[in-house]
């Protein structure tokens, strides 16, 4: 039997060849890939002295999905036909091949690896592994069978469920619902699926009549179906506004399960071309690389960063806890430091309370909980005892002097090496640094609010951050699961001002007669989680006026102030936490605010403006071509310069629609001549807010993209 195979090992033992995959780092299926599997098949086929055969993965692999830069590479329907018909082919192969085969899974099982596993005779997971076919969340659907193999196993709800969710489920629950046909203790599954092909050799199982296409005894019958499918689009158009591929994978399974496999399978791969050549699919892959590249830059390239054990958390008030959560859970010592004692006590109970939802969904109990704080958090009133930290982030008031000279007095107490990391909202990392010997070890973690849940982490360079500061911090952000995303000082960084850009158009629409419901309307419609009205209400109203203030002192006439939030602001309406700010939270639902309707009435009557009427796209264009040019400004400002990190910060901390791509995704498709065309018409209308950066007329002459070719 051939053996020489560069991605796959080969053993022969008692009659059954075991295929170890090992296409490092998470065998992926890529096309080199996908051929050696096939011949080692074909081989092992062939071979008599092989009577059955085993698949299996290396360390913690069994298949992790296919290459999808593979699939990213074609643009028309037609050229991807007979690419997902050949994988189709290779399957075929497996499940009505001459010779048993088991799928032994070592490894999480995902995408194309379940649907491989989905073709074998017979499925052996290790404990705790997830399995799932989980393409809908980059925009796609299984393509190599999978909508049709899964419902077959584990019957249709639960099929749809998994496909047009994309959630993974675990192997013990695999096995409960039926694609899974046994779950053994890690140490024994080559051993237990040694004995399962001495099953089939001895003929007490027959591979011919496991084969998954022959299944039918879980799929409904005609009404049954109609039923089931009716109910997962209505689901599914609740949740998947904007998206393609759950509605493309329940059409998959509407039209197909049929008595002709062979034809349900056609039917599946047009679907999966249709979701491969849309931009959804690429926009989602997009992301989905980008976030695998967030923070690998070139400036840190090749540097070793610095092992983290313990980290030191200055406050532990809203934004602490939520870290101390995180380092914690990411295996972390954690010490918490706080004013006195009642901050202290403050901060644990606020730190416990970050873990209610685990421990309601039962995925932590409360004695884990005791024992984890127990054992990895220390707290602390005294500076003096953080001498031992690694690394020391701060979210104390947001209050230059008072951070400055708790970093002053650190430095004396900390390792050279130790890093600074301040969570500030605004304050310049440069000016911070500026009363430390070594300005170097400082830099910004801007966390998001709860810093347990939210994804991004923005980490800011001032101007004489390190470059072995900046790599640890990177590091670290990894390690807490962040998608970390690097920029440079300036009035509030990327994210804040990136927003205040896109939002802040609204209020001066407002002025002009534009309803405000109308534009949280138009907003929701887009595809963000909420208008700006709600969002500031949210935030709260005074904060954000001193974050525009902050930006118009800063940043100039481009960003004065709106007359309406103006008036708003002095209404002392501040949002949510005052009761009321554009909307009114003293009954059961939110309502406009009559005092804010109020002055915004009679400003408009005072000069003389009629309520107007225009369309979601005009308000969207307009708020978009602002936060467009803001983000080519600080492009040429330096403070960042990847706009496919630019687009993740949007996703990731704004909660921007990823089916959209982002910001600088939504120029490049509206064309950046249209967008720079666009400004230039609304700087005629309304000033200097929309004068167009140097840089996008440049773009627009030259043709060039943001994400070039
Ligand atoms: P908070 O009011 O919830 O907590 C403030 C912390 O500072 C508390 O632990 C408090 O005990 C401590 N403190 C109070 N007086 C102090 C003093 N004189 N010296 C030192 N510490 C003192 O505030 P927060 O919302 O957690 O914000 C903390 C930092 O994080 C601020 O710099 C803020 O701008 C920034 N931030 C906040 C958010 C947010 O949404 N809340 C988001 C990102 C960044």
């Amino acid at each position: 039997m051939k053996t020489d195979y560069r991605t796959i090992k080969v053993e022969l033992n008692q009659g059954v060849a075991t295929l170890k995959l090992n296409n490092p780092p998470v065998n992926q299926l890529s096309k080199p890939f996908v051929e050696e599997i096939k011949d080692a098949l074909i081989n092992a086929f062939r071979d008599d002295g092989v009577k059955a055969v085993i698949l299996t993965g290396t360390e913690k692999n069994f298949i992790a999905g296919a290459d999808i830069t593979e699939i990213q590479q074609f643009k028309e329907k037609n050229d991807i036909l007979p690419f997902v018909m050949e994988n189709n082919k290779l399957l075929n192969s497996i499940e009505q091949g001459p010779k048993p085969v088991i799928a032994a899974l070592n490894g999480n099982c995902l995408g194309g690896g379940l649907e491989i596993a989905m073709a074998c005779h017979y499925r052996i997971a290790a404990q705790g592994i997830q399995v799932g076919q989980p393409e809908v969340q980059i925009g796609l659907i299984p393509g190599a069978g999978g909508t049709q193999r899964l419902p077959r196993l584990v019957g249709l709800p639960d099929g749809l469920t998994m496909i047009a969710t994309g959630q993974p489920i675990s192997a013990e629950e695999g096995l409960k619902k039926g694609c899974i046909d046994e779950v053994v203790v890690p140490g024994s599954l080559l051993e237990k699926a040694l004995e399962a092909a001495q099953g089939f050799i001895s003929g007490k199982l027959n591979h011919k009549e496991r084969m998954t296409r022959l299944r039918k005894d879980k799929l409904p019958n005609f009404l049954m179906k109609k039923g089931i499918i009716s109910f997962a689009k209505n689901e599914a158009e609740k949740k998947g506004k904007g998206y393609i591929a759950p509605f493309k994978a329940i059409e998959a399974m509407e039209r197909g399960l049929s008595d002709d496999f062979d034809a349900d399978l056609k039917i599946e791969a047009e679907l999966f071309s249709d979701c491969a050549v849309s931009d959804v699919a690429k926009n989602l892959i997009g992301i989905f690389l980008n976030t695998r590249a967030a923070g690998r830059l070139p400036r840190i390239k090749g540097i070793e960063p610095q092992k983290i054990k313990t980290v030191a958390m200055l406050g532990g008030g809203t934004m602490g806890s939520g870290i101390v959560n995180l380092l914690l859970s990411n295996g972390f010592h954690a010490i918490l430091w706080d004013i006195n004692d009642e901050a202290i006590q403050k901060g644990v109970s606020a730190i416990r309370k970050t873990y209610d939802f685990p421990i309601k969904k039962g995925k932590m109990t409360q004695e884990q909980l005791d024992r984890m704080l127990k054992e990895r958090l220390i707290t602390t009133t005294s500076l003096e005892e953080l001498g031992r930290s690694d690394l020391i982030i701060e979210a104390v008031l947001e209050d230059m002097k008072i951070k400055q000279g708790i970093w002053k007095q650190l430095e004396g107490i900390c390792r050279l090496e130790v890093i600074f990391g301040t969570n500030t909202s605004a304050l310049p990392i440069t000016e911070m640094a500026s009363v430390l010997k070594d300005p170097g070890r400082m830099i910004g973690l801007h966390f998001f609010n709860p810093a347990e849940r939210m994804q991004l982490l923005e980490i800011i360079c001032g101007k004489k951050t390190s470059d072995q500061t900046l790599a640890t911090s990177v590091a670290f952000g990894r390690a807490i699961r962040k998608v970390p995303i690097v920029v440079n000082d300036g009035p509030g960084f990327y994210v804040s001002r990136q927003l205040g850009a896109l939002l802040g158009e609204s209020t001066f629409m407002v002025g002009e007669g534009v309803d405000a419901a109308l534009i949280e309307e138009a907003i929701l419609d887009f595809g963000l989680p909420m208008g700006p009205a709600t969002l500031g209400d949210l935030t709260g109203l005074d904060i954000n006026y001193h974050v525009i203030k902050n930006f118009e002192r800063n940043l100039g006439e481009r960003w004065a102030i709106s007359p309406i939030y103006e008036l708003v602001y002095q209404t002392g309406c501040y949002g949510r936490k005052t009761g009321a700010g554009w909307f009114d939270y003293s009954g059961e639902k939110p309502v406009p605010n009559p005092k804010v309707e109020e002055v915004i009435k009679k400003y408009l009557k005072e000069i003389g403006i009629k309520p107007q009427k225009v369309s979601h796209k005009e308000i969207v264009d307009r708020m978009l071509a602002r936060a467009i040019n803001e983000a080519a400004l600080m492009i040429e400002e330096g403070i960042c310069d990847r706009p496919q990190d630019m687009d993740l910060a949007v996703i990731y901390g704004l909660g921007y629609p990823p089916y959209r791509g982002g910001i600088l995704r939504y120029a490049d498709a509206w064309g950046v001549r249209n967008v720079y065309e666009h400004l230039s018409k609304l700087e005629q209308q309304y000033g200097v807010r929309f004068k167009p950066a140097p840089l996008l007329k440049e773009m627009a002459e030259s043709g060039r993209t943001f994400y070039g070719s």
